[in-house]
């Protein structure tokens, strides 16, 4: 089962991967976007992990602090989009001790709170095309009889295609698309950091 412990490690280690391909993001972000990606998500979740000590107690203090400090420290789209992930995710969560099926079940939660809050479709190039079908994969290796560390592999897996597929795509929301068909040729940014997200997971319970 998944502990309050876990949860805290994976926020963590999504920290530690964001601070690693912060370049990366930016690059990715000034090809199709205004060039802050990168740090608009090391920021906020440095302000996260400067509050993860000590450590809280429950999935849902947990999230909810999460969620408050992105929305409250990351300008930009990511900020408000990763805080609603974050504050839909912990009152899904109930349990100290998830299994694979609580835990998909509370992602799913964030990813529509995310689909609600910044009304973009599979297709549109932008997170959504890397954590939608990462939960897709999750629910089908839970039905499979997966544990947390096999959903998680196979969520990690579906969201790094996800975010390769959107190289060739034309955004149709956010800052790209201003762009219009120059979008296209570009991995969006939000789907590379929203990969992470799922990698981080993946490695936390492996
Ligand atoms: P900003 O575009 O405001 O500078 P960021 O650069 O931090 O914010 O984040 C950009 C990313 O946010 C995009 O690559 C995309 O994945 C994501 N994004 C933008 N708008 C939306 C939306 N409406 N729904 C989902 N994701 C979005
Ligand atoms: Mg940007
Ligand atoms: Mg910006």
């Amino acid at each position: 089962a998944v502990s309050t412990d876990d949860l805290v490690a994976w926020i963590r280690a999504f920290r530690d991967a964001v601070q690693q391909h912060k370049d990366e993001l930016t690059r990715l972000d000034s090809e199709i976007g205004d060039a802050d990606h990168g740090s608009n998500m090391a920021r906020g979740l440095d302000a996260v992990v400067a509050k993860l000590d000590p450590a809280p107690a429950t999935p849902a203090e947990l999230f909810k602090t999460v969620g408050m400090t992105l929305v409250s420290s990351v300008g930009g789209a990511s900020g408000p989009l990763y805080g609603t992930f974050f504050l839909r995710m912990g009152p899904a969560l109930a349990s100290d001790h998830a299994d694979a099926a609580a835990l998909g079940a509370a992602l799913r939660a964030g990813v529509d709170g995310v689909v609600a809050r910044g009304k973009a479709e599979l297709g549109d190039k932008t997170m959504i095309d890397a954590l939608a079908p990462a939960l897709d994969a999750w629910d089908t290796a839970v039905t499979d009889g997966a544990d947390p560390a096999g959903a998680a592999r196979a969520a990690a897996e579906a969201a790094a295609r996800g975010r390769d597929a959107t190289e060739p795509l034309v955004a149709r929301k956010g800052r790209a698309s201003y762009l219009g068909e120059r979008s296209a040729g570009h991995l969006d940014p939000g789907a590379t950091s929203a990969t992470l997200l799922l990698e981080a997971l993946r490695d936390t319970l492996a």
